[in-house]
């Protein structure tokens, strides 16, 4: 036997699975929001390392085909993206971290700044040099999280008109509730609102619609829609059917496979037992890679009739069994032939059939959170 410590470990049997990432899916995605905001701008959101498919690999493949402007939360990811694109217009969403003003000049980062703290803290970075430091002002218009009240915004741009602002304002905007949900009374009365602020400061460009939000027609889209979800293949529109393409393919293999009795339990804490002789496939990946232990098989899972998690093998949609495992997840396979059980077969667990929104549904989660915890044990493959 040869000891090799320079041996490398690259193929997906070394990983816990294969993620595999359609940036072109991605990207088609992008355009089809964008035609459908037509007169206005579409930019991307792409924060938490863009939905958990990649900041720096989805920016890029999202600049290359045109996108001009992008919003994460935080600063760090913003330095990152920078490095990647140098010519894009970057927006920090979570506001000026306090003591950062100096990071978000250097790297040309604009904070969207959301209190009269941040406004003041940034206008003094700049030091009178009004002609650096472009940012973004966000106005609440119900979601009572981040940004200044509508009596603030309109005091600010009243005190503005008079002495200036401090710094070049290039974009107002603001953020919906619940535009998943088309006939939810926020949408229309933070619609009405934004209008308002809008109207204190007509000459600059405003943006209120995420993925979702456009849906909700013109009214939202005003001058630059933010989707971040669509982009990645959730649903906006959970009510009827997905618009978008499919952008995560998440495939594990077959650790192995065993018969059990009827009675017997599978898994920690025995919360799940067999109602008859059963074969059971145990696949690699559990909480640990971000699946949600919440898709977990108990009992009282099935006395609730709550919607069981599955993994597609063999074109089969295998049910989850038992406790969900930091590394392991448990399927009962007994539907499929046992030809296509071999060792290291592959176990769909998310992809165009099993798509994130059902995913979570089975989980008791949002697909924004499946897609957000992907873990890092998986090797990646990214497509175009
Ligand atoms: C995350 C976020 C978005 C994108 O929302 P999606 O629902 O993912 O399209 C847009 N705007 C703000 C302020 C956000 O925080």
């Amino acid at each position: 036997m040869s000891l090799d410590p320079q041996q490398t470990c690259e193929t997906a049997a070394c990983a816990s699975g294969v993620l595999d990432i359609h940036l072109g899916a991605i990207v088609a995605n992008w355009r089809k929001l964008r035609s459908l905001v037509a007169s206005a701008a579409c930019a991307a959101v792409i924060k938490a390392d863009a939905y958990g498919t990649g900041l720096v690999e989805t920016g890029g493949a999202l600049a290359a085909a045109g996108c001009e402007t992008f919003f994460v939360a935080v600063p760090s990811e913003g330095v990152a993206l920078r490095a990647k694109c140098p010519s894009a217009t970057i927006y920090i969403l979570n506001g000026l971290a306090a003591g950062q003003g100096a990071l978000h000049l250097a790297h040309r980062l604009r904070p969207v700044l959301g209190s009269s703290a941040e406004v003041a803290e940034w206008r003094s970075e700049l030091r009178g040099d009004v002609d650096r430091g472009f940012a973004a002002l966000h106005v609440d218009t119900g979601m009572n999280r981040l940004g200044l009240s509508l009596e603030d915004f309109a005091s600010l741009m009243g005190a503005s008109s008079r002495k200036g602002l401090g710094f070049p304002l290039a974009l107002v905007m603001s953020h919906f509730v619940a535009s998943e949900e088309a006939r939810h009374p926020l949408n229309e009365s933070q619609m009405r609102n934004f209008k308002e602020a809008r109207a204190l400061c007509p000459d600059i460009p405003a943006s209120l619609a995420n993925s979702s939000g456009i849906f909700l027609g013109r009214e939202a889209h005003h001058d630059i829609a933010r989707p971040g979800y669509a982009l990645f293949g959730g649903n906006p529109t959970p009510s009827s059917e997905n618009p978008m393409r499919n952008v995560v393919t998440l495939t594990v293999p077959i650790v192995q496979t065993r018969i059990i009795e009827q009675g017997e339990s599978v898994g920690y804490n025995a919360q799940w037992r067999a109602r008859q002789r059963c074969r059971i496939a145990t696949l690699s990946a559990g909480y640990a890679d971000g699946y949600p232990r919440g898709a977990s098989v108990s009992e009282a899972r099935l006395k609730a009739a709550s919607p069981i998690a599955h993994a597609i093998i063999a074109e089969r949609r295998c049910p989850f069994v038992g406790r969900i495992s930091m590394d392991l997840i448990t399927v009962d396979v007994s539907d499929v032939p046992e030809s296509a059980l071999k060792r290291g077969d592959p176990a769909v667990l998310i992809g165009a059939e099993l798509t994130v929104d059902e995913v979570a549904r089975r989980a008791d989660t949002i697909g924004y959170e499946v897609l957000t915890r992907l873990g890092r044990r998986y090797e990646r493959r990214y497509r175009r």
